[in-house]
């Protein structure tokens, strides 16, 4: 882990209609009472506003869990970076593997996305991560690599990378702490190529993290927090990773 707080985010996908996501706030923001970590949850859009109101005077921030790369204009059911803000979210995540092989969203996108972001005053968390084939044919620090120098724009507004191997998510496969620690001690080295200030720039772990393993995670060398999926669903589970990290 770096110096810099963690931060432990929670991705709620397409769950949860307004009622629920409150309660899954409240609940979170009651387990987040730790300041040995940063918090964050990513509703969908639509739970945003509620979300907003019920974490009002917690420490747990708000994230959109994409935006478009315009500021505005004629982009039917697309959702701005401003608009985020305007809700009062901090982070945007950007380039999650289900937009880039669910929605075929290229990094070129991805790094525009990032910009509108900065435009906005949001933080991106840009995803990287391969593929199970690319994976078994030796080629996924390329492919990551690759992913890393088309998404991140070079030396613009503060960004966090998710280092998220696809076949890790939401399947129950978590990456060893020797695979973690070989891909952020990489992808360490291309933030520094893109004359980005590591501290200033954390590297989470994505990909089936639970209360079993987060800490294990969360002591491996360059980890800076942990981008969490379906445990983050679960309110006393979520609760536990942030207790991992402090
Ligand atoms: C994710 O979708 O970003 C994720 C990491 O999911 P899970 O924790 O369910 O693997």
């Amino acid at each position: 882990m770096t110096d810099a707080k963690p931060l432990i985010a929670g991705n709620w996908k397409m769950n949860g209609l307004r009622a629920e996501a409150v309660a899954l706030a409240e609940a979170t923001a009651a387990a987040a009472a730790s300041d040995a970590c940063e918090v964050a949850v990513f509703p969908p859009f639509t739970a945003l506003d509620a979300v907003a109101g019920a974490l009002a005077g917690s420490p747990v921030a708000l994230g959109g869990q994409d935006c478009h790369e315009a500021e505005a204009g004629a982009h039917t059911s697309c959702i701005s970076a401003a608009m985020l803000a305007d809700l009062g979210c901090r982070y945007v995540i950007l380039g999650h593997s289900e937009r880039r092989h669910g929605r075929r969203e290229t990094s070129e996108t991805v790094r525009d996305k990032a910009r509108a972001a900065f435009r906005a005053g949001l933080t991106p968390i840009v995803c990287v991560g391969e593929t199970r084939a690319q994976r078994i044919r030796g080629l996924g620090d390329e492919a990551v690599v690759d992913q890393v120098f088309g998404s991140v724009p070079h030396a613009e507004g503060p960004i966090m990378l998710a280092y998220e191997p696809v076949w890790a998510i939401g399947t129950g496969k978590t990456a060893t702490v020797e695979e973690i620690a070989g891909m952020h001690d990489i992808l360490g080295g291309v933030l520094e190529a893109l004359e980005r200030d590591c501290e200033g720039s954390p590297i989470l772990y994505g990909g089936s993290v639970t209360p079993d393993n987060a800490a294990e995670i969360l002591a491996v060398e360059g980890v800076g927090g942990l981008l969490v999926g379906g445990a983050s669903l679960d309110a006393q589970a979520f609760g536990e990773i942030i207790r991992a990290a402090g």
